[in-house]
């Protein structure tokens, strides 16, 4: 059931840490919003301050491919500054929460259709800690990401996502971090431009099938032809949106925030489930 961001919020802000915890996609765009002034990066310290308090934070970022599936099982993860060309500020950024690795243990214990693997060698990439640092400033609540298997069919990581969801039961947070529609050869560099039609497009393909439950649109969505093609040139990063869709109990209720077309060609559409 869709529900206002407020009410919702007020909701989740009610929520112990033993509770059910929320789910949420974060559409993470340009590494920039995290320096400048702007509504995404405004909208991520709100939401951040109305969210319960998770015993841990599970990450499935856009960022982190690899071949099987794995968790970080490092005590302090690293930050790591995986893009390049940026201004210096970005480089000086850390963020120091401490790893989630008891939570990383039971994903791999609990987890039985496929293997998954520990990882020390990877720590937070940009996708995980760009908008952790605004959700939850303190960086005082363990985390921990899990890869994305980029060999594998949206089939397999919606099937995962299914599994993972006792985690939320067990107060962990589940955020995926990605971007609903994400077209970098297309990024149009100019001052607030218009989006394409595609990008509006597709973009309203993805909120009507979160509004409407139905997850075998959102798996199946190379069935739109070019219009997904256009959308995801590569599917990395709508690869997230499947694992927040997927760790959804038809229960929840569910708002979006920061629904805005990025430089044209970036849906930055956010989505909570609580
Ligand atoms: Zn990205």
């Amino acid at each position: 059931m869709k529900t206002a961001l407020k009410t919702l919020l007020e909701h989740s802000a009610g929520l112990k840490m033993t509770d059910r915890q929320p789910a949420l996609l974060i559409g993470h765009g340009n590494p920039m919003n995290v320096v400048t002034n702007n509504e995404f990066r405004k909208a991520w310290i709100e939401v951040g301050k109305s969210l319960p308090r998770p015993r841990a934070i599970m990450v499935v970022s856009a960022h982190w491919l690899t071949r099987g599936t794995a968790v970080t099982v490092n005590p302090q993860p690293k930050t790591i500054h995986d893009f390049y060309g940026f201004p210096e500020e970005l480089y000086k950024l850390y963020y120091s929460a401490p790893g989630a690795v008891e939570y990383a243990e039971a994903t791999i214990k609990e987890v039985k259709s496929v293997p998954v693997l520990p990882s020390s060698d990877w720590g937070l990439d940009h996708g995980a800690w760009c908008v952790l640092m605004h959700l939850f400033p303190g960086a005082d609540i363990p985390v921990y990401q899990l890869s994305i298997d980029y060999n594998q069919p949206l089939e397999y990581h919606f099937k995962l996502a299914g599994e993972l969801s006792f985690l939320r039961e067990r107060g962990v947070m589940i955020i995926g971090s990605g971007n609903v529609v994400h077209n970098l050869r297309r990024i149009n560099w100019s001052p607030d431009p218009l989006p394409f039609d595609w990008a509006i497009e597709f973009d309203a393909f993805v909120a009507k099938s979160i509004e409407n439950d139905d997850s075998e649109a959102l798996v199946n969505y190379l069935s739109l032809g070019s219009l997904a093609g256009a959308a995801h040139p590569t599917n990395d990063h709508y690869i997230p949106l499947i694992y927040t869709q997927g760790v959804r109990d038809h229960k929840d209720r569910f708002a979006f925030f920061t629904e805005q077309i990025d430089m044209g060609s970036v849906s930055m559409r956010s989505i909570l489930f609580c």
